[in-house]
């Protein structure tokens, strides 16, 4: 037995508690691992919550990260003893995930922690902070450079942002944030941010096209935000749209894209391919700040990923959360 997060959905309804586990609910698979760390990113909150079909089979231990240690291993990659990181591929939706003390996966998924980070730092990254990453890496192989000008991060109070800006400042760039959260003004500030706008300067229907701003833009909101994101790109730059925080929506027009040659890059971290995972985690380790990503961090023990759940969704959590997952 151990302890873990449980959904279940029967007569009763939809419910998330923790208890304790029994090994027999981890899926067959050939690594298991001993979670250290796991975390709460915004599609934890959906699946604890139910207020989005995120969980596809019952019981299910949410969780779409964890970092933890091998103790079991039939697989040729890896050693019991050996500290792993897993993000995505469907654990926490379809299968068993990270928020419990322990995990079975296939092997393939994980990647090794490292060097650089704790199993307590590679999960106040987590998927948020490994997804802001691949939006830097889809900016730079477009050939966005400091010099192109201001970049726009949206949603920047959350996970995404956080990381985003933080990544962004220590590469040189010039950061505007855009927050429905002015009160967290000086937050963005101390993460890099030069300039920090109000989110409904982006939020209502705009314009097909307008004045050229952006050398670059990682949009976390989707909607109208990335539309207007979009219709201000400077021409030839990029936008990497990564969210749905303020819509699953895009009412956007053609113009900025046939008119001003911008290219949106979609991003998306969960069937991403390993080689691409090694890449970010290895830029992670050497492009963030840990001083910053201590200040953007906040510990919590499992019973709280519940209520800590419902908050994120109302958009009331700033940064990122860990779960410690010895901690009742
Ligand atoms: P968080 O909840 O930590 O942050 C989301 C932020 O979006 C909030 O803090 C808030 O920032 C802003 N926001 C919330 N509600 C609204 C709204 N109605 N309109 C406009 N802005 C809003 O989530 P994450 O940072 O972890 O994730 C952000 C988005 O990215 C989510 O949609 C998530 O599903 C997606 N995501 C996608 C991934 C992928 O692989 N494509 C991976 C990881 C995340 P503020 O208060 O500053 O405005």
């Amino acid at each position: 037995m151990f302890k873990g997060i449980l959904i279940t959905k029967d007569d009763a309804g939809y419910q998330a508690e923790l208890q304790n586990i029994n090994e027999s609910v981890l899926p067959e698979a050939d690594v298991r691992v001993s979670v250290e760390w796991s975390t709460l990113n915004y599609k934890d909150a959906l699946a604890i919550t139910g207020k989005s079909p995120v969980v596809r089979r019952f019981p299910m231990i949410p969780g779409i990260d964890f970092a933890g240690v091998v103790t079991e291993s039939a697989h040729s990659a890896w050693r019991i003893g050996d500290k792993v990181i897993l993000n995505g591929w469907g654990v926490g939706e379809t299968r068993c995930g990270g928020l419990a003390q322990a995990a079975r996966v296939r092997g393939d998924w994980l990647v090794p922690l490292p060097t650089a980070f704790t199993t307590r730092q590679a999960m106040a990254i987590g998927t948020a902070g490994y997804t802001a990453m691949l939006c830097v890496l889809a900016l730079e192989h477009h050939g966005m450079q400091p010099k192109d000008g201001e970049v726009l991060v949206t949603g920047a109070s959350g996970g995404v942002g956080s990381v985003a800006i933080a990544l962004l400042t220590t590469l040189g760039y010039n950061v505007v944030a855009s927050t429905g959260r002015l009160t967290e003004s000086d937050y963005l500030k101390s993460l890099g941010a030069a300039l920090v706008i109000d989110r409904s300067e982006l939020s209502a229907p705009g314009k097909p096209i307008g004045k050229e701003r952006w050398a670059g833009v990682i949009d976390t909101v989707g909607s109208h935000t990335l539309a207007n994101a979009c219709a201000t790109t400077k021409y030839g730059c990029a936008v990497a749209a990564c969210g749905l925080a303020g819509g699953m929506d895009f009412p956007a027009s053609v113009a900025p894209f046939i008119l001003r040659g911008v290219t949106l890059y979609g991003i998306d971290s969960v069937m991403a391919p390993t080689e691409l995972r090694l890449r970010a985690w290895q830029r992670l380790a050497r492009d963030l700040d840990m001083a910053k990503l201590e200040t953007m961090t906040r510990d919590i023990g499992l019973s709280h990923a519940i209520e800590v759940a419902a908050e994120l969704l109302k958009g009331q959590v700033r940064g990122r959360v860990v779960v410690d997952v010895a901690r009742s």
